[in-house]
């Protein structure tokens, strides 16, 4: 029953569909299908240290890990928590879990130990693995925690997962089975598990990197910059998941940090860089820039944020020979809702400020916000997207699924944008509540929650407002009780105490009322207005 009206204006790759997706194995396999042709080439490089484990090894690996892990007592349906920064481990752990039909949930390692408590709570992890400086957020929950480092008391080494002698069980995995659980506040409300089946999975990496004329923006011999998150789903499929399916070398750094991305971009001669704004920000005004051979670059993806124009040509002169183009995603959505083209073997012009055509094999419309009437070319609207990349649902979260995907198996983004004539899309605004600080997710819900459990809040609303450097920063509306005082930096003090960096509070303005709809919701739109525009 998916069948929309004929007047549902179907928007399509410019790409031809690939005649055959294989998403009926599990990930892993899809993943390791090629292993034969490049077993000796490198997969994982840990940039610190020049360390490579090649295709093979990072198999054998990942299988005496998966066997490790069903010794310890995770089995078919099982969560597992990364708390990591960018390292070989993760990408070993995530490929074991796979292995045994287990479900990895990863958390930003930056997060508070109030912020982790709940997605561990939410997912129900049954292991942690971690670094050994943010075991304390994980007290008083008393599940298991390996450390790749050394590890303090009463956790154990990731080395005892490479000790066992037994073989993988033997699981049966179903294409609709959970592989991985991001996280994320989708278009209301707080952080829900995203469920992202081996299908989804394997249909997203395909359609950016399978088939004759791929979308190809990775090849074989390509050597892949892993610098953003790989807790986060662009990082861990966009350059993950599709290096392994593609052959690729990935170099992996655990944080940004302007020198060591140049060093590392020189010393591996890395032909292909997935980014965020605030990196083009860097790499296109930073002096250190002019300082680096950076003439191996052959591709520069970014996405996960806006881009303004002045950035991308800002880049563009500083790594002359590259192809540039964006990728547009949302978690839910598996995460890739379009592409540029320009890295295809037979590259399609994008123009600037395009994020490409949709994906491969998938559908994506265009609907007015309010009537929810399809649109035609070059009317912004709310960008809806349908196929089997898409997420299988929020975790035990029935209603907001249902908020999300429609009956006819639409997933609505809560982002506005327009198709033009050449069949690329544009982003231009959210009409979801997400903020989005450097790319990150800083959901208004979950500060809202803080604030009015301060004694002195009675009300709040938290926006975004425009920033240069990040995007957006998160602001907010708070209404006093009658006869309290507090002042914007007691407010600010209040939050900064129980999140992440990005989701910091940059101002305060205090109230008399928040707006809101006769049915209660806060009109965001009517403070965003009262807002100074930068
Ligand atoms: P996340 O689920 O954290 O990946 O956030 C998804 C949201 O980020 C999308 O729904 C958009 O609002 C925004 N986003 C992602 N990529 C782009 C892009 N290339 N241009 C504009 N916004 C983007």
């Amino acid at each position: 029953n998916n069948h929309d009206d004929s007047s549902t204006r179907v928007f399509r790759s410019k790409l031809p569909d690939l005649p055959c997706i294989p998403n009926h194995m599990p990930l892993h396999s899809y993943c390791f299908q090629n292993l034969s042709r490049f077993s000796d080439r490198p997969c994982l490089v840990v940039g610190s240290t020049g360390t490579t484990y090649s295709y093979s090894q990072t198999h054998l690996l990942s299988r005496r890990i998966a066997a490790g892990l069903s010794s310890l007592g995770v089995s078919k349906g099982d969560v597992i928590m990364l708390l990591l920064q960018n390292c070989a481990e993760f990408a070993l752990a995530f490929i074991a879990a796979s292995m045994i039909g287990a479900v990895t949930t990863a958390a930003n390692p930056f997060c508070t130990a109030g912020e982790i408590s709940k997605q561990l709570t939410s997912s129900k992890a049954k292991i942690i693995i971690t670094q050994a400086q943010y075991v304390e957020k994980l007290r008083p929950h008393c599940v298991p925690v390996i450390t790749v480092d050394d590890p303090p008391e009463k956790c154990m080494h990731f080395s005892v997962l490479l000790l066992c002698q037994n073989s993988i069980p033997s699981v049966t995995i179903d294409p609709d089975d959970a592989v991985a659980l991001p996280f994320s506040s989708g278009t209301t409300g707080l952080p829900k598990g995203v469920i992202l089946t081996h299908k989804s999975l394997i249909t997203s990496v395909a359609q950016q990197v399978d088939g004759e004329n791929p979308n190809l923006y990775l090849k074989q011999d390509d050597v892949v910059l892993c610098v953003l998150p790989l807790f986060h789903i662009y990082s861990l499929n966009s350059v993950l998941l599709c290096s392994l399916r593609a052959g690729a070398a990935v170099v992996l750094m655990p944080k940004f940090e302007i020198r060591s991305l140049l060093e590392h971009i020189q010393r591996y001669r890395v032909t292909v860089a997935a980014v965020v704004p605030p990196l083009v920000l860097a790499l296109a005004k930073n002096p250190m820039v002019g300082s680096y051979d950076l003439s191996s670059i052959r591709v520069v993806l970014s996405g996960a944020a806006p881009l303004g124009k002045e950035l991308e040509d800002g880049l563009r002169s500083r790594v002359p020979q590259a192809i540039f183009g964006q990728g547009y995603g949302m978690t839910e959505a598996g995460p890739v809702l379009s592409m540029s083209a320009a890295f295809a073997k037979q590259p399609l012009p994008t123009k600037s400020g395009s994020c490409g055509s949709v994906v491969r094999n998938a559908e994506l419309k265009v609907i007015d916000p309010d009537t929810h009437h399809s649109l035609g070319y070059n009317q912004p609207g709310e960008i809806c997207i349908r196929g089997p990349q898409i997420m299988k649902g929020y975790l035990n979260d029935a209603m907001s699924t249902a908020a999300t995907i429609d009956e006819l198996g639409w997933l609505h983004t809560g982002d506005i944008g327009y198709v033009d004539h050449d069949d690329e899309v544009f982003i231009v605004d959210r009409v979801k509540e997400l903020i989005k600080f450097k790319g990150f997710q800083v959901p208004p819900a979950e500060l809202e929650a803080l604030l009015v459990s301060h004694p002195c809040i009675a009300d709040a609303a938290v926006v975004p407002q425009k920033d240069i450097a990040a995007g957006e920063v998160p602001v907010a509306f708070v209404v006093l009780v009658t006869g309290m005082e507090i002042t914007e930096e007691d407010v600010k003090d209040y939050i900064a105490k129980q999140v992440v960096f990005y989701k910091k509070l940059h101002k305060v303005y205090f109230v008399s009322s928040i707006p809101k709809s006769p049915s209660g919701k806060i009109l965001r739109k009517d403070l965003r207005a009262k807002l100074p525009s930068t």
